[in-house]
């Protein structure tokens, strides 16, 4: 059983797994985006993290809170459109909440929900069942703000267990932002391709921490 949380050198190889990921369900995403939007969703997140990748490897960092940063920067610049916003703000907003800590705990990963939640809420003002990535995000944050005390693999899997039973409603919303507005009721029965992007990211988050407490 490792530590019940992760190093600077854990959270930076976490997120090398999470752009994995992303970078694999590139056309699952594109496909999502298709139902009710531009088709590019993946084509955007699989640039943005690949660009998380090189970053990544290319630096070392001095606490959890750089790396974040880091992240949320790249993303900004290399994602663009809608979502290059949105996931720059969400990485951006949870670094900012953090400070200078150097080990990834429940409480950190809560701080850097709900703080990622906030920033993106103002900036896009987008509210709980607009069908956006937030309908996904605040569920998780709520979850790992309850959970705060309980060990990170725990938090972890509760909030992305909120994560996916969020993006799962947004099947049943109708868009009020962004490209999916103007499809109104025709919105109905997809899921919000960014709620799905926060739902993976979540889950790789999870296996990462699941597999490291493992050895
Ligand atoms: P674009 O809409 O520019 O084509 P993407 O297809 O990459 O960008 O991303 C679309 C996703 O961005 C949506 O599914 C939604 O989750 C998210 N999104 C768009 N606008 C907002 C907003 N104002 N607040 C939160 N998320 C948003
Ligand atoms: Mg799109």
């Amino acid at each position: 059983m490792g530590l019940p949380e992760l190093t600077v050198k854990d959270v930076k190889e976490m997120f090398l797994y999470v752009s994995e990921q992303l970078k694999q369900n590139k056309e699952f995403l594109n496909k999502a985006d298709r139902a009710i939007g531009d088709g590019d969703h993946g084509v955007g997140m699989s640039r943005g993290f690949e660009a998380v990748r090189q970053k990544l490897e290319e630096e070392s960092y001095q606490n959890i809170s750089e790396v974040l940063k880091a992240i949320g920067m790249t993303l900004l610049t290399s994602i663009g459109g809608a979502s290059g916003v949105v996931f720059g703000t969400l990485f951006i907003g949870g670094a900012k909440r953090i400070g200078d800590q150097t080990s990834f705990d429940s409480r950190c990963l809560s701080a850097m929900l709900l703080g990622g939640t906030e920033a993106v809420k103002e900036r896009g003002r987008a509210k709980l069942g607009d069908k956006t990535m937030i309908d996904a995000l605040e569920p998780a944050a709520v979850a790992a703000k309850e959970h705060e005390t309980s060990i990170l693999v725990e938090s972890m899997k509760l909030a992305m267990e909120a994560s996916r039973e969020g993006m799962e409603k947004t099947k049943k919303m109708v868009a009020r932002l962004g490209k999916a507005r103007p499809l109104g009721q025709r919105s109905l029965g997809h899921p919000d391709p960014g709620a799905l992007s926060i739902y993976l990211i979540l889950k790789a988050m999870s296996e990462f921490v699941e597999e490291l407490m493992k050895t």
